[in-house]
């Protein structure tokens, strides 16, 4: 065996891979990364146009950050959260407290974005217990919904090629239909849509709603679901709802938080505050894994008692909180701060949306949505009747390969095309990696 890439086929099984399709291929073996590039072990760049997987902010290994990692370990490397704490566990949750809405004020840590969200739904579930309506247990999610792998986020996710094959795992829930415009079953035009897709919210909540403990939702993008951007006054209207039949509202912002929406959470585009709220990803600044969820005083008072009241909340991971990355949060933290970086990006946002707006016009290209950083194009086999390629087509897997040659990491789903850029992107790299998509676009395989 001599190769990097023979022993990779040999040992390594890769999340979300159809190892076969690397058969004959070698996977992309990258070897470094700055700023926006990868490199790979040749030294070719590419343009990582996807943050490596949503969660890269501020560009690959920013020196504040790798400083802040590299004192922390000299400090203290990794210590349980039960029963001990330490300082950047302590500073960074005070920080979340601070740029949350103010009804957020605990913090509880784990490490990665499907436990924050699993965290969420267990929190709620053990808090109407604890409150006295223990029927209160019934939860909702979304069509096209994603929160994570684990069994109970794969229970209130809505991809069926994730879960199906889980299914006997899984616990029933409800299911809203999606707020997909761009395929509104009720035909509605963004500009007037009155939300009819929240009527069988309604309904449920008319006739369940006390049975109901909690719905999660990603606000304002419905990601790995096909990048699906629903309007605000949806979520508006989604929490009133919630609100007026006292079901918890859990907003995933495990892919939105940390500025990728154009604002430093999407919550804060429909002005509406949740009861718990999942973050990860960008937590770090994609640096280190780490997530956290957070919740409102009333959660936290409802756990808090006598310990033979058995209200404790029995739920932790070994790096729950871990120093190193708790740190690379407080780094990252302080690059928006120094860098100002939440000041310059309307600017950037406005110029990416200047860029993307010729891919409307070829017609392979159905929809083109944008939110923030993140912009997303839908290709059709028609685009005057929307007919989807079906999913046996791949039509992504020649646009991933072409890209490769011109130097971008995309990552197709399905038939969904899209950038998920860090904040610290350029113009001038906007116009490169726009320039290089539409060759690969523009240029039917
Ligand atoms: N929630 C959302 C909205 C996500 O996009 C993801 C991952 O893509 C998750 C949860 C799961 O996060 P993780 O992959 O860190 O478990």
């Amino acid at each position: 065996m001599s190769t990097l890439q023979e022993k990779d086929k040999r040992f390594l099984w890769h999340p979300y891979t159809q190892m076969h399709d690397y058969a004959q291929r070698d996977l992309l073996l990258i070897d470094r990364a700055e700023g926006i590039f990868l490199f790979d072990q040749e030294g070719r760049r590419y343009f990582d146009t996807i943050s490596s997987w949503w969660c890269i902010v501020h560009g690959h290994s920013h020196p504040i950050i790798t400083e802040k990692i590299r004192s922390q370990l000299a400090r203290l490397d990794q210590v349980l959260l039960a029963g001990t704490t330490h300082e950047p566990a302590i500073l960074l949750a005070e920080q979340l407290v601070r740029l949350t809405p103010p009804e957020l004020t605990r913090v509880f840590y784990s490490d990665n974005g499907s436990t924050a969200c699993e965290i969420a739904i267990k929190m709620s579930l053990q808090y109407w217990r604890q409150t006295g309506q223990p029927g209160r247990c019934q939860l909702v999610g979304i069509e096209r919904g994603y929160h994570g792998d684990t069994i109970g986020t794969m229970s209130l996710g809505g991809v069926p090629e994730f879960h199906g094959p889980f299914a006997p795992l899984l616990f029933s829930s409800h299911r809203l239909p999606s707020p997909y415009c761009y395929r509104c079953p009720f035909g509605r035009e963004q500009e007037g849509c009155d939300c009819r897709c929240l009527e069988p919210l309604a309904q449920l909540l008319a006739e369940q709603g006390a049975q109901i403990a909690a719905l999660i939702i990603e606000p304002l993008i419905q990601a790995a679901g096909g990048m699906i951007v629903y309007p605000a006054k949806y979520l508006q209207k989604l929490a009133g709802l919630t609100k007026e039949y006292g079901v918890h509202l859990i907003f995933d912002e495990v892919a939105t938080g940390f500025g990728r929406t154009g604002t430093m959470f999407a919550l804060e585009q429909a002005g509406v505050v949740p009861d718990f709220l999942c973050l990860s990803k960008g937590l770090t600044a994609g640096m280190l894994p780490m997530a956290a969820t957070l919740t409102s005083e009333e959660v936290f008072q409802a756990f808090y008692g006598d310990y033979g009241a058995g209200k404790t909340f029995f739920h932790g991971h070994t790096f729950s909180g871990n120093p190193l990355a708790a740190a690379a949060a407080l780094g990252s933290l302080l690059v928006f701060a120094e860098e100002q970086t939440m000041v310059g990006l309307p600017a950037k946002i406005t110029h990416l949306q200047a860029r993307m707006r010729r891919f409307a016009e070829l017609p392979w290209v159905g929809d083109l949505r944008q939110l923030g950083m993140i912009t997303a194009m839908e290709l059709v086999k028609d685009k005057s009747t929307k007919a989807p390629y079906d999913v046996h087509e791949r039509v992504g897997w020649p646009i991933y390969l072409a890209g490769l040659k011109h130097g971008l990491l995309l990552r197709p789903m399905g038939n969904v095309i899209y950038f998920w850029l860090p904040l610290s992107v350029t113009l001038a790299e906007i116009d490169e990696i726009t320039e290089r998509a539409w060759q690969v676009l523009s240029d039917p395989q």
